[in-house]
């Protein structure tokens, strides 16, 4: 039986014969979570040098099969009780109140928002989390923030998220130097930066940042500053920003030059962010 730390630590995005649908223990999400993997094409339009996902391997041409993505999430709420517990055997080492179904993740080994199915994924999901109103979760994106000013991709938001849902927002940089180091990306920083303050409109979101140095070079003041001065804008402009999440390095990354920040800089970090009237935490990578 796994222990809580081993399901914390190893979180397979692969479960039985489940092609897209897979439950994890989150600490960021407090409890269970059932991720759905929308790009076993491993497509992202950011090549960030601390990915996880490993693509020594090329990923599969997919094109997605929505009522499959339906069924395996089903399946998957089938085995949480009226509790709201979920009773798969994985979990079967963690007391009750640990094993809390909190949310069902549409994320990817690339870039969720990218397929050309997602409004459709979005609307299942929505649907599912409609037709269980017993159960107390929520849905959520996790996305590298490009796309949210693609109409098809506002659709699909808008439904994800018509309930109870937030949005998990990348923002690993503040200026766009570093930005083309960390992520290396064609959409600019700036873009990322107004489709958050557009998302203020219609929904709540969290911020999930990562820190890192490349090559021996770390955050120099002036980076963090022109950091906290985006975030400070996107509050500004009425968005409810529900947290930001700081991460640093947790396993091997795709590049040998990436390496964690210390524990005491993400306190430094934390409290900074804190300074601005918006929660702050620390996370492993999950
Ligand atoms: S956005 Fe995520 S999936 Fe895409 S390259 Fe960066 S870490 Fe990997």
């Amino acid at each position: 039986m796994p222990s809580r730390e081993s399901l914390l630590r190893l979180h397979p995005r692969s479960f039985a014969d489940f092609t897209y649908a897979y439950p994890v223990l989150s600490r960021r999400s407090g409890g269970v979570s059932f991720g759905v993997n929308l790009n076993l094409d491993k497509l992202c339009n950011f090549d960030c040098p601390y990915c996880q996902v490993d693509r020594t391997t090329p990923g599969k041409p997919q094109q997605l099969d929505v009522a499959r993505i339906r069924a395996e999430v089903e399946a998957l709420l089938d085995s949480v009780d009226e509790k709201g517990v979920c009773r798969l055997p994985l979990f079967d080492a963690l007391p009750d109140d640990q094993k809390l179904l909190r949310d069902i993740a549409l994320s990817g080994d690339g870039e969720p928002t990218m397929v050309p199915e997602f409004a459709a994924v979005a609307a299942a999901m929505a649907q599912l989390q409609a037709s269980r109103p017993d159960l107390d979760f929520k849905l959520v994106l996790i996305t590298n923030a490009t796309l949210l000013d693609r109409p098809a991709v506002q659709t699909g938001v808008a439904s994800l998220l018509a309930q109870r849902g937030e949005v998990w927002a990348k923002l690993d940089a503040g200026t766009e130097a570093w930005y083309q180091k960390v992520n290396i990306s064609r959409v600019s920083l700036d873009r990322i930066e107004a489709n958050l303050i557009a998302l203020r409109k219609n929904h709540p979101f969290k911020i999930q940042s990562f820190f890192c140095s490349i090559g021996g070079q770390g955050w120099s003041e002036a980076e963090i500053a022109a950091w906290l001065s985006r975030i400070a804008r996107v509050r500004d402009s009425g968005a409810r920003i529900l947290e930001v999440q700081l991460y640093t390095l947790a396993r091997r990354p795709a590049e040998s030059f990436v390496h964690p920040v210390t524990p005491e800089f993400l306190a430094d970090i934390r409290s900074r962010v804190e300074n601005l009237g918006i929660p702050a935490n620390v996370y492993g990578v999950e």
